[in-house]
């Protein structure tokens, strides 16, 4: 979720207003980030990662490890599979996050495709394997470099978040860790240090990190994008999906480290965690290879974009909170429009009496809905995604 919109867990639930901030903020922030990187590269002498690769010599399970990445250094016109060296575990044995790159024949742009940065979260996986098996290097224009497990120990038991044992158990959601500090507090935190400076923003012009909905908790078909930012929007606008949500999402998720680093990126959202959704993905792939072709990577004429999709995009989302504990049943669907005030679910206790009945205070689309049929208070039982016409802002929603 990035923000996201699946986060809801988190405190202070803001969303933020699209007329909150404009691309001139957006990238008036990235200067910013840039000289606090500079700083942290200054203190950790071996971090410039953008000069060049550094194989460790070590071989696992066939592929070469790095532990830092210049995809110019591979060579043209060929796919290659790598695993970089993220942080230590307790034993002293590393995560290893898998890297493929398919080097085009000729120079040109590159693009960076992530997912797993959630451990739960199949389908946005899947999409990035599929774009990368239907590349053809000796006929590519640029490079496409593909990272599909960042949070591997969250990976490891299929759930959002990694576990840590820094403080006794720990559950550290990645996606707000970003851009990381190789010095850090938290194993998390230096991982993504390490995945950001030395293997992600060293490689990137342009960036998509995919997410999906969360366990217990499913979303439609959409894209979390900055549509102030024309490079963003001119992308996120290829994409044949029913939903945009053009919102700046939060601090500290990785788009939006791409973005403040200066890089256009966004975070497509492919459905219900847990599973592949096989109906869903092939969307994500056409706008994925769309963008290839946006920057001149691959040939070919455009697919389906949002336009034939009839795209519905809102620059809010509406949680709509469980207030009690019981059974919970939608009376809509996902992508569904609603009105302000129509009653879209309804709670029951153990005896089967009604004990909740729940509205949208506002007119929009269903973007997420809680999967999960019970349900304690507080709990987001869905979003509706919707246009915030007055300026402001922020709104927060207690949680
Ligand atoms: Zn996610």
């Amino acid at each position: 979720m990035s923000d996201d919109p699946r986060d809801v867990g988190r405190r202070d639930f803001i969303i933020a207003s699209l007329a909150a901030a404009g691309a001139s903020a957006a990238f008036a922030v990235s200067a910013g980030a840039a000289n606090a990187q500079d700083t942290q590269d200054a203190l950790t002498p071996s971090a410039d990662a953008g000069l060049g690769t550094a194989y460790t010599g070590d071989v696992v399970r066939g592929k070469k490890v790095v532990s830092a990445l210049n995809v110019n250094d591979l060579a043209p016109g060929q796919k290659h599979f790598l695993y970089f060296q993220g942080v230590q575990m307790p034993t002293g044995q590393h995560w290893y996050v898998s890297v493929a790159v398919a080097r085009g024949a000729k120079p040109g742009k590159r693009v960076v495709l992530v997912s797993g940065v959630h451990g739960d979260e199949m389908s946005s996986v899947h999409t990035v394997q599929t774009v990368m098996n239907q590349l053809e290097p000796a006929e590519m224009s640029g490079t496409v470099m593909a990272v599909t497990d960042v949070s591997s120990p969250a990976l490891e038991s299929m759930q959002r978040r990694w576990p840590n044992s820094g403080r006794g158990i720990d559950l550290i959601d990645m996606n707000r860790e970003w851009p990381g500090n190789e010095n850090g507090v938290t194993a998390p935190s230096r991982h993504a240090g390490l995945l950001f400076n030395r293997l992600l923003r060293p490689n990137a012009d342009v960036a998509i990190d995919f997410h999906t909905g969360t366990t217990g908790f499913h979303v439609s078909a959409f894209n979390i994008a900055s549509m102030d930012v024309p490079e963003i929007k001119a992308m996120v606008e290829l994409y044949p999906v029913g939903q945009t949500f053009a919102n700046h999402a939060y601090p500290g998720v990785l788009h939006n480290a791409f973005v403040d680093a200066g890089i256009p990126a966004f975070a497509p959202e492919v459905g219900a965690a847990r599973v592949l959704d096989l109906e869903m993905i092939p969307l994500f792939v056409e706008g994925t290879m769309n963008v290839l072709k946006l920057h001149g990577i691959i040939a070919g004429p455009m697919g389906r974009t949002s336009k034939d999709s009839g795209v519905f995009i809102g620059n809010s989302a509406l949680p709509i909170l469980a207030i009690q504990g019981g059974l919970v049943e939608h009376l809509v669907k996902l992508n569904e429009k609603v009105e302000a005030g129509q009653k879209i679910a309804i709670q029951r206790n153990g005896f089967g009496e009604v004990v909740a009945e729940y509205t949208s205070s506002v007119a929009g689309e269903v973007a997420g809905q809680r999967s999960d049929a019970m349900s304690e208070p507080g709990n987001p039982l869905a979003f509706i995604l919707f246009n915030k016409t007055t300026a402001g802002d922020a709104e927060i929603y207690p949680e």
